[in-house]
């Protein structure tokens, strides 16, 4: 029982002058707590397996690491080397450094968020995108709550309670992350009327059911991240919004990812514009604020002033709204399309406009100060629930240690991690999607890992 007695009480502990240090940064509370703990714990090893009670300085580092474990942030930036573009579980769209700036600004006080500065009197803080986005997208009005997801159901809670809403069969997707158009239907005790069938809907599929009494909307989803092939068909969108308006009927289209740009300048296939949608005479039109749009996550609404009114006095709106870091960091994004800079600035349409030519040369300047691997041709995508099955022509670094996955795990341990995927027992980095000022960490991190990996053969 001598050693047990070595472990110092909690207050010996804390008056400990190597003590002093820790409580200065950490606060008294939280090393009181840390203290507790790990002496609790060296008893408890003691008794149990007979664990060495340690030294003084030995019990300092260990109260030390304990702190250090306890405030050590959860969420942290890791670099994407996937060639995955708007990669969901790595949080998508990276912001512009206009829009970083926009949100530390409106971060750092206080700001107008509801507050009308003509009149001294209560503003709304539904304005603040409201213009860019019509002018942007020839909407009437534009609105801004916390992601598309919610759009959707505060579109369809608003303007199709208890009434039938008509969706195509070919379109009742699930996104992933549990987004099902027909339990987000369901949400909104809206009634879901399903026309067509899984390959095929034709125009008179929708005027059938259009001529019913007690139809509310139109709504029209973008497939996302599947696609059809083959025996398929659906109406061109500008004939479904002629029909239904023929019985005075709106139609809501569900984007998705809502692009402002042209994916087909980029050698991709056309992926459905905002302002395209709007131009066929879409009534409403929803989208996210960070696939291709590029800006920080939000769900955007356009269109008819006067449904989005409607839209804007349901309770859920209140629930769904967005804060002043969103509309601030939203409003700085469009900012680049209506100066048409989105390809320059806003980093996802800058690795999608990215040159062959330039990432050859980035993936062989890795090669050369790694000092191994292979550069070869591959392939990167855009994610983000977009142009399934399209690709990118990159070129990659491929590397060969003899366990990929605990290369990758290992990786993924750097500070920060790195993300890389394994194709054919290899691990590859796509240097599309690695931001330019994430190079040198990337370098530092995988030479680390490289020579451990090494070392350990
Ligand atoms: C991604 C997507 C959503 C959901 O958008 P979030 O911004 O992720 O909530 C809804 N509908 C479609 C068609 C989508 O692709």
């Amino acid at each position: 029982m001598s050693e047990l007695s070595q472990i110092p009480s909690i207050d010996q502990l804390l008056k400990s002058r190597e003590m002093q240090n820790l409580l200065g940064i950490f606060g008294r509370p939280l090393c009181v707590e840390a203290a507790r703990a790990v002496l609790g714990d060296i008893r408890t090893e003691f008794i149990q397996r007979r664990n060495p009670v340690p030294d003084h300085a030995g019990l300092i580092a260990r109260v030390n690491q304990q702190l250090e474990a306890w405030l050590e942030p959860s969420l942290v930036p890791v670099i994407n080397a996937t060639g995955v573009v708007l990669h969901t579980n790595l949080g998508r769209a990276p912001l512009s450094q206009s829009t970083r700036l926009a949100i530390a600004q409106a971060a750092e006080g206080y700001t107008n968020l509801e507050f009308n500065l003509e009149t001294g009197k209560r503003g709304t803080r539904s304005i603040h995108a409201s213009q860019i986005l019509a002018r942007l997208t020839g909407a009437e009005i534009g609105f801004v709550v916390n992601n598309n997801a919610g759009a959707v159901l505060l579109t369809l809670s608003a303007l199709a309670s208890g009434r039938k809403v008509i969706v195509s069969r070919s379109q009742l997707v699930e996104i992933g992350g549990g987004f099902r158009i027909p339990d987000v239907m369901a949400q909104s005790s809206s009634e879901l009327v399903e026309i067509g069938t899984t390959n095929r809907v034709h125009l008179h599929d929708y005027e059938n059911v259009l001529q019913n009494e007690g139809i509310a909307l139109v709504m029209v989803a973008h497939h996302s991240n599947f696609k059809l092939i083959g025996f398929h068909s659906e109406p061109e969108l500008a004939d479904i919004v002629e029909v239904a308006h023929h019985y005075g009927v709106p139609v809501v289209h569900d984007l998705g990812s809502g692009a402002l740009l042209d994916t087909a300048k980029y050698g991709l296939s056309h992926e459905p514009m905002v302002q395209e949608s709007l131009a066929v005479g879409c009534d409403l039109v929803c989208f996210s604020g960070d696939k291709l749009l590029g800006g920080p996550q939000a769900g955007i609404i356009v269109g008819k002033a006067e449904l989005i009114q409607r839209i804007q006095k349901h309770p859920l709106a209140r629930a769904l709204r967005s804060g002043k870091l969103t509309l601030a960091g939203i409003t700085a994004t469009l900012a680049h399309y209506l100066k048409d800079e989105a390809e320059q600035e806003l980093p996802i349409w800058h690795m999608i406009a990215k040159s062959l030519d330039a990432i050859h040369t980035t993936a062989e300047n890795w090669r050369e100060h790694l000092g191994v691997g292979e550069v070869i041709p591959g392939r990167s995508t855009v994610g983000g629930g977009s142009l399934p099955t399209e690709e990118m022509p990159t070129y990659i670094l491929a590397l060969d240690p003899p366990d990929p996955d605990a290369f990758l795990c290992r990786l993924r341990k750097a500070q920060p991690a790195i993300i890389a995927r394994i194709e054919d027992d290899r691990v590859l980095f796509d240097p599309r999607t690695v931001l330019p000022d994430q190079e040198a960490a990337l370098w530092h991190g995988l030479s680390a890992s490289w020579a451990a990996e090494q070392a350990l053969e």
